[in-house]
Parts: C-alpha cells; sequence; structure tokens
C-alpha cells in the first residue's frame, strides 16, 4: 500500500488489522517507508522520477514527473539565522494556477490539475529521502492557490504532522493564501493554532490590487482585513503580508504609509519581496535601494516590515517563478515535435489564467 497521502489512522482504518498487537509493527512500517526507498514490508511512499535538479550553491529546484506526464516543482531553501542554519522546502498545491496575478511566473499556465496529498507530501519525502534535504520548515508558496485545493492540502498538512510519520510540527508549516477569505476562514475554523499563515497582498488599495490579482474584485481589501483580524492568533504569532514590491505599480512613499494604515488592525509583519521578474515580464526588477526605502517609510508608519531575502533568482526558482514554461510549450506540441524528447500529451486546461 502506497502511504504518502495517509495518516497512521488512515492507514489502519483501510488495513483493519486482526489484533491490537498488530499495530505496533504497522506502526513501525509505516515509519520506515517514508524514510526508506526500498523498504521491505507492507508499505511504501513513493516519490517520482526527478525530471529535473537546478541548483544555485545550496539551492535546489526540483520537478517530479507523475505518472500522468505533470510535473510538480518545489524549491529548497538554504536559511540562516544567528549560529544556525536549517532548509525550508517551498511545495507546490497546484499544477499552475488559475488565479492570474499579473506578476506570476505559475498564473501563465493557467490551472492545469490539483495535486492531490500524496503528491504534496511526495514532494516532502522527495527532498528528505532522495535529495537528503535536513529540512525544518514547509511553506506551501510553490506553484498553486493552496485554497483552491483546500481538502487535499489540508490532508498534506495531516500526514506531514502524524507524529507516526514524518512528525512535522505545525508551526514550521506556513500556507500561502492569494486572499481567498472562506479559505482563511475554513483554515480558522480547523483550530490549528501554530500552523502559519500568509498572505499574499502586494498592494496598499483596491484600485491597485485589482489590477495586479483579479482574486481582489471577489474577495476586496475590506472584507479581507476583517477576516485576517478575526483570524485566532497564538500571544506570539503574527500573521505573515506578503507584498512583491514592484516597481511604478506599488512602491511609492504614499503607498507605504497607506499599507500601514490598512494593516492597523492586523497582527502581522509583511514582508517585502523585491520583484523578481517573470519570462516576458511587464515589470522591471526592484532593486535594494527601493526596497530599503519602502522598508524605511513602513517601519516609520508604525507596522512591523521586513525583507524577505530573495534567492534563485537566476535559475527561475525565486518567489513567483515557478511555472515550468518547457512543459507549457509541450502541452501545445506534438510528439514529432518535442523539444524535450519526452512525448507530448494533450492535456487540457482546467481553467484558464483569469
Ligand atoms: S501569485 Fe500565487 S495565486 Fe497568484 S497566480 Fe501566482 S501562484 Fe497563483
Amino acid at each position: 500500500m502506497d502511504v504518502l497521502g495517509l495518516t497512521f489512522e488512515g492507514v489502519l482504518a483501510a488495513v483493519k488489522p486482526a489484533k491490537p498487537g498488530h499495530v505496533p509493527a504497522l506502526r513501525e512500517a509505516y515509519a520506515r517507508a517514508f524514510r526508506d526507498a526500498d523498504a521491505a514490508g507492507p508499505f511504501t511512499a513513493q516519490t517520482h522520477p526527478l525530471a529535473r535538479t537546478v541548483q544555485g550553491g545550496e539551492l535546489v529546484k526540483f520537478l517530479q514527473r507523475l505518472p500522468d506526464g505533470f510535473e510538480t516543482e518545489s524549491v529548497i531553501i538554504p536559511m540562516s539565522g544567528y549560529r544556525t542554519t536549517w532548509k525550508t522546502l517551498c511545495v507546490s498545491s497546484q499544477i499552475g494556477c488559475a488565479r492570474g496575478c499579473t506578476f506570476c511566473e505559475t498564473a501563465q499556465l493557467g490551472l492545469l490539475r490539483q495535486l492531490s496529498a500524496g503528491e504534496i507530501v511526495g514532494q516532502v519525502v522527495a527532498a528528505q529521502r532522495e535529495l537528503g534535504a535536513a529540512l525544518r520548515n514547509i511553506v506551501f508558496m510553490g506553484m498553486g492557490e493552496p485554497f483552491d485545493n483546500f481538502d487535499n492540502v489540508i490532508q498534506a498538512v495531516r500526514v506531514l504532522c502524524d507524529p507516526a510519520g514524518l512528525s512535522f510540527a505545525k508551526g514550521h508549516i506556513a500556507i500561502s493564501t492569494v486572499g481567498r477569505i472562506d479559505g482563511i476562514r475554513r483554515l480558522a475554523a480547523l483550530g490549528w493554532r501554530r500552523i502559519n499563515l500568509a498572505v499574499s497582498l502586494n498592494a496598499p488599495n483596491d484600485e491597485i490590487r485589482s489590477q495586479i490579482m483579479p482574486i481582489n474584485r471577489t474577495d476586496p481589501m475590506p472584507a479581507l482585513r476583517e477576516a485576517l483580524a478575526e483570524y485566532p492568533l497564538r500571544k506570539c504569532q503574527f500573521i505573515m503580508i506578503e507584498y512583491v514590491l514592484i516597481p511604478g505599480v506599488n512602491d511609492a512613499r504614499e503607498h507605504a504609509l497607506e499599507l500601514a494604515e490598512y494593516l492597523r488592525p492586523i497582527k502581522c509583519c509583511v514582508n517585502v519581496i523585491p520583484y523578481n521578474p517573470r519570462l516576458d515580464s511587464p515589470y522591471e526588477a526592484a532593486n535594494d535601494e527601493a526596497a530599503r526605502r519602502f522598508m524605511t517609510w513602513v517601519n516609520d508608519a508604525g507596522q512591523f516590515c521586513k525583507r524577505r531575502v530573495t534567492k534563485g533568482r537566476d535559475y527561475m526558482a525565486a518567489c513567483g517563478q515557478l511555472g515550468n514554461r518547457a512543459f507549457a510549450r509541450r502541452l501545445t506540441q506534438t510528439a514529432t515535435t518535442s523539444p524535450s524528447g519526452w512525448p507530448a500529451i494533450g492535456i487540457p486546461l482546467i481553467a484558464a489564467p483569469r
């Protein structure tokens, strides 16, 4: 049995052991399946062939080719703090994305398909077991909007946190949303107080946000702020507000002041991310000086703000840059003209970019 998408409880429900005395051995076999690709026993946790890795220093972007020809995309990011280093894995929850944010590479694919819970967990297992990464944190910031695949994402978190298996702490997992209000409320209703929530805001007002993020037309900023203000947080916990700084769009001093004012009722930290241009981007890259200036304005206005270090800019592995163009091209080509040598697969879009 492949246990990638199953908690140990789920496994027991499926296996129905004849005697309670069989449970410890099953538990050991369940844990072993995640650790050892060649584990003998009743369970496996099978990842898929690593189709490609791109490395820049310690940064590793990897793809797994799924049996139906689609590819997951994930990035292992080395992090460092005071006298300590660790690795964070950025996982995808969908292949492509329907949300159509104008600055985002993934949006160019449209939504191709949802990932199952097992395919999400499989990215973690591949990073740890096949690529040897000692992961501390997992962030749902790769391809896709996690709340557009809510049930599978939540099941994946359950599997990741199962003490019988991978045993990640919820406090080391962050789910990043485009700002889907019903998703934020559903996550809050689960009562998982330790899991971290990040919101891609990227604008100080509805006018700018609606231009760059179509979600804002259905989930506008005042309603989003209400949901965030009501989101239950622990004493030492903050909502992470992601702010991709785009030159000439959202980087002026009045934008910083308006942003700080908007966020006043929310316990949050703003992460400023200098824009990483996607391929054929209509926007330019933000430079360090612009980021520093913007952060100073926001901090001076009383809103805690820091900079997210951008890694992997040269490797299409940085924030907003996941989305495999070569794969997208293959979708529209015939087998004989495919430059990759892989057979083309006529996979329809579930939803085109909005
Ligand atoms: S930024 Fe996130 S939500 Fe927006 S299109 Fe890209 S992957 Fe989807």
